[in-house]
């Protein structure tokens, strides 16, 4: 009999996300953003980060650049980030999407999905304590229900993700504040209960029933790509400084 599986440290953890990485990079489950992209945008900051923010998808900006929010929703986040001490490498960035829909249109139902597993993994190998979703693509994915921000922003909830729980606190996304000053005040406001919120550190981990070793499932991460490819890839990640 074994009971939970054993932690893994923050190295380990990092190098599984290298794996994942590598994956994303080279996916085609849609096939037109696939076609149309410039680069996988995968997300970028502290993979051990105890807060991350999970915004819509990459845009025009992003999807040159290969980061996440470096147009002018970024600088809106960074600017409240900063407004909180916080840098936005303290933190971990990332999206519902993680290539940009062609004319920044609205991701797709088949696409959320078939980009699912890779923030999923990354929930789980960054375990950060917060999620902060912008705006409602990444709250509605994460809570699995249509509620819309309006309703919700501002407002924590543990939720469960995979096996752990995690704070979710969802907020306006930084765009939709960018021109309507009403928004922005809100969405400042939201902001600045975050330091609370960190203060409260991690909720409450559900209990692991132990696990007959035999039943036990191997953790739903990726498997490390062979070879050449995966020293090339993980070099990547270094050169680019995603995390
Ligand atoms: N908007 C997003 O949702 N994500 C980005 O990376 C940039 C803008």
């Amino acid at each position: 009999m074994s009971s939970k599986p054993q932690a893994r440290s923050a190295e380990e953890r990092r190098e599984a996300l290298k794996a994942v990485l590598a994956q994303a990079r080279v996916c085609t489950r849609c096939p037109e953003l696939a076609a149309t992209r410039k680069s996988v945008v995968f997300g970028a900051g502290n993979a051990d980060a105890e807060l991350m923010f999970v915004g819509e998808a990459p845009g025009a900006s992003e999807d040159e650049q290969g980061l996440p929010f470096v147009g002018r929703a970024g600088k809106l986040l960074a600017q409240l980030l900063e407004g909180i001490g916080l840098d936005r490498d303290a933190v971990f960035i990332a999206n519902t999407l993680k290539c940009r829909p062609p004319g920044n249109r609205d991701p797709q139902p088949v696409e959320i999905e078939n980009c699912r597993s890779y923030l999923l993994s990354q929930v789980e190998l960054i375990e950060p304590s917060i999620i902060c979703s912008l705006g409602n693509f990444s709250t509605k994915l994460l809570r699995g229900d249509p509620t819309g921000i309006t309703r919700l922003h501002g407002r924590p909830e543990v939720i469960e993700l995979g096996a752990r729980a995690v704070r979710l606190y969802p907020i306006y996304h930084p765009a939709a504040a960018l021109y309507t000053p009403r928004m922005l005040e809100t969405l400042r406001e939201d902001f600045a209960r975050l330091p609370d919120l960190l203060a409260m550190g991690p909720p409450d981990q559900p209990s692991a029933e132990p696990v007959p070793e035999a039943e036990a499932e191997p953790p739903a991460v990726a498997a490390p790509v062979p070879g050449d490819a995966e020293a090339q890839e993980q070099a990547e990640a270094d050169q680019l400084g995603l995390f």
